[in-house]
This record gives structure tokens, sequence and C-alpha cells, in this order.
């Protein structure tokens, strides 16, 4: 006991306090629980907020990461790299992308994309052309770059001036986006499904549409799948869902299987702007984060059987959470999700249930204040679920 509270007052004492922490410190983790210094189990419907895609230390994950440390941790992007040349390979072989690019995070990742709109519109259009359109509640990241393409204000208070050139519509507002559209725009920069917006879907023809106005408008269209790709969805991407192919794509979460790594994905065309000098990552792409993708990404490639798995649970979750709504309307606004990534909108604040589904051994969280965000392992059993909507049904038994 002893253990925890005093981690926790260090941890209080020695970092910066950039986060609000529920006050446990998890140790272990093997599928979808997670156990804290005090040797209590936690069902993880969290996963480090869709990061661990396998669940937590997945054998083939141990067993990649174990044997590239000891053969060869770190060499320098001066030569190269034999698993982040078979990474690569494997992402451009499943999606609609010629190349890609490796650094070790999503604010890294779209920073690299927003730099590659800036130099393929330069290069094609010249300088003047070079503003990027993102959506109202959007998240893109926290660098200063990726902080002001996220559509939020309470983002950005504290942190003026911001970047020039970005412009704001409402998400799933096609009327809003062509407005928006200038001599100057570049580029139109989305999430598939808005993640820490709340989960939020769009219409099922709005990306097909923004496509189509992107390629009247010669603009190129970048999907932040950071939080949506690596099989969260169904699919392995989300854009797959809308018949789209985007000219960019950038992903992170998913990717690594919990160790840190973000990619860029574009079309032959695009990527062609950036050559020697123009960007780089002194550990993006580095022998063990690509090695742990790439055993991920092989796992959930794997005869589709995940990814089927994912949309059935997906499916099965979203109707059992339906039931939930109709038994308790007055708390529960809305359901909505594609595949394992899930919001239970609430008529109320939500961390006070995340609170006490904590103390009852549940990870959840929480976005945009009153939306439970389901973002569990892929491998994720319907008996866990179960357990979760019971658990839900009596909390909520309980509030109204
Ligand atoms: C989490 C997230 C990011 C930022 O990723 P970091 O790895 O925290 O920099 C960017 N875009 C989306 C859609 C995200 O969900």
């Amino acid at each position: 006991m002893a253990d925890m509270k005093k981690l926790i007052e260090k941890s209080n004492r020695y970092l910066m306090s950039t986060y609000k922490r529920f006050p446990i410190v998890l140790r272990k983790g093997r599928g979808c629980r997670v156990y804290d210094t005090n040797g209590k189990e936690y069902l993880d419907f969290v996963a480090g907020i869709a990061v661990n895609v396998l669940g937590h230390s997945h054998p083939a994950v141990v067993v990649a990461v174990q044997k590239q440390a000891q053969r060869l941790i770190h060499v320098s992007n001066l030569y190269h790299i034999e698993p982040q040349i078979r990474l690569a390979e494997l992402l451009v072989e499943n999606s609609f992308a010629d190349r890609a690019f490796f650094c070790n995070s999503g604010a890294e990742a779209n920073e690299a994309a927003i730099k590659l709109v800036r130099k393929y519109s330069h290069d094609h259009f010249g300088p003047d052309r070079h503003e990027i359109i993102t959506a109202l509640n959007s998240f893109h990241g926290r660098t200063m770059a990726t902080l002001t393409a996220t559509g939020q204000e309470k983002f950005h208070k504290g942190f003026e001036p911001l970047l020039e050139g970005f412009r704001y519509i409402p998400f799933d507002d096609l009327e809003a986006l062509e407005k928006a559209i200038t001599p100057q725009t570049a580029a139109v920069m989305l999430e598939p499904i808005q993640g820490e917006g709340g989960v939020r879907v769009p219409s099922p023809d709005y990306l097909k549409r923004v496509r189509e106005l992107c390629d009247r408008n010669e603009l190129l269209l970048v999907l932040d799948e950071v939080q949506t790709g690596i099989g969260r969805t169904g699919r392995l991407f989300a854009y797959e869902h809308f018949g789209i192919e985007p000219d960019i794509i950038t992903l992170a979460k998913g990717l690594g299987g919990g160790v840190p790594i973000g990619a860029m994905l574009a079309r032959e065309e695009v990527a062609k702007s950036f050559v020697p000098g123009t960007h780089a990552s002194t550990f993006g792409g580095n022998p063990l984060a690509a090695q742990a993708a790439l055993a991920t990404l092989e796992k959930v490639l794997e005869d589709g059987l995940l990814l089927e798995e994912c949309k059935e649970k997906g499916e099965y979750f979203m109707e059992r959470l339906r039931e939930l709504q109709k038994e308790h309307e007055d708390i529960v606004l809305d359901v909505r999700g594609l595949g394992l990534m899930i919001g239970l909108e609430l008529a109320r604040e939500c961390t006070p249930v995340v609170e006490e589904a904590l103390e009852r051994g549940f990870l959840l969280n929480c976005a945009a204040g009153n939306t439970l965000r389901f973002t569990p392992p892929l491998l994720v059993t319907e008996g866990e679920i179960d357990r979760l909507i019971d658990l839900l049904h009596d909390i909520f038994g309980r509030l109204s």
C-alpha cells in the first residue's frame, strides 16, 4: 500500500503537472488486463488511448522487441534500416500510399504532413498558397503547428501567437468547407472520425464529398489516422470505410503496439516534394520501434481475422450500449462509433463515472467532457464487454 502512495507523492513532487492523473500506478499487464503496484486488477477499455491494439505485452511484440534489442537498438537514418524498410513495404502494400516517412509520435507525424503540404504546394503553386483547412473540435497534437491545426480554443489559450495559415470549419459540414476554400488554400486536414472531440462519426458521404471538393480545387486531402488507424475501426485504415483515397495519412497510436513510433504515408506525386535535407528525425523508424511495429502490423493483418473480429465485437458492443441507453434515457444521450472506437455521450460530466469504474476495477476514458470513449484492445472478448455493460447499468441505475 505504502509503495503506491509513496510513488504518487514522488510523481507529484518530481514531474511537471501536465496531466490530471488518476491515483494509481500500473506495473504489469496481460491482454486486456492491467495490475497496479498493489496487485489490483483492472479491465482496460482505454488501452493507452487506442495504443495497445494487441493488448498488453502481446507475445508477438515482446519477442520482436527482445530479439531486436539484442541485435541492434539504434542506428542513424544516415544508413538503410532493415525493419524500417520492411515496415514501409507492409504499410505501402496495404494502403493507397506509395511511400512512408517515420517519426515518433502523432504530433510529429502531423507536423511532417503539414510540412509536406506546404512544400508540395510551394513546389507546384508558389509560396502564397499555403493555407490548411481543419475542423473545429479536431485534435492533431501539441507541437506549435499541430496545436494550431487543432480546432479547439481551450488548447490554444496562452500559447499565442499561433502559426499562420490555418482556417477552421465545422466538422461534417460540406457547405462551410466549400465557403472556406480560397486561392490560398493548399489542403484540407481531417480526422476520419474525431477522437478527442467525442468520437464524432461524419455522415456516410461526407469524406467522399470532401475528396471531390479537394479534386476540383487541386487541394491535398490529409487524413489524421493517428487514432483511427491500425485496425481500430475494423479496417486497417478508417478511410477504407468511406470509399475514398486520401493523399496523405498520419499514423502513430496503434502502430507500434505500445512502442512509440509515428508515420506519414503519401502518394508518390506528393511524396516527391520531400528530398534529402527537407525533413528528418533522429529516432524516426529506428530498428527497435520499427520491429515492434512490424510485429504488430503483421498480427493485425494475419488472415484479416483480427479486423473481422474487431468489426463484430464493435457491433456487439454498440448493440449492448444501445440497450443500456434505452434503460437509462435520462443519462445516455447517444451511442456512436465504428469498430472498437466507440463513444457513449452522457447528459452529464463523465469523470465521476470514470472514477467509480476505476474503484471497481475498470479503466475508462472521458473525451470532450461528457463522452465515455471506449478504445479497448482489439482482442477484447464479448464476456469482457458484458462485464463493462453490467458495471455501467449499476452505476447509471444509482445515478438516476
Ligand atoms: C493522439 C492524437 C494525436 C497526437 O498524438 P501524440 O502521439 O500524442 O503526439 C494526433 N492526432 C490524433 C487524431 C490523435 O488522436
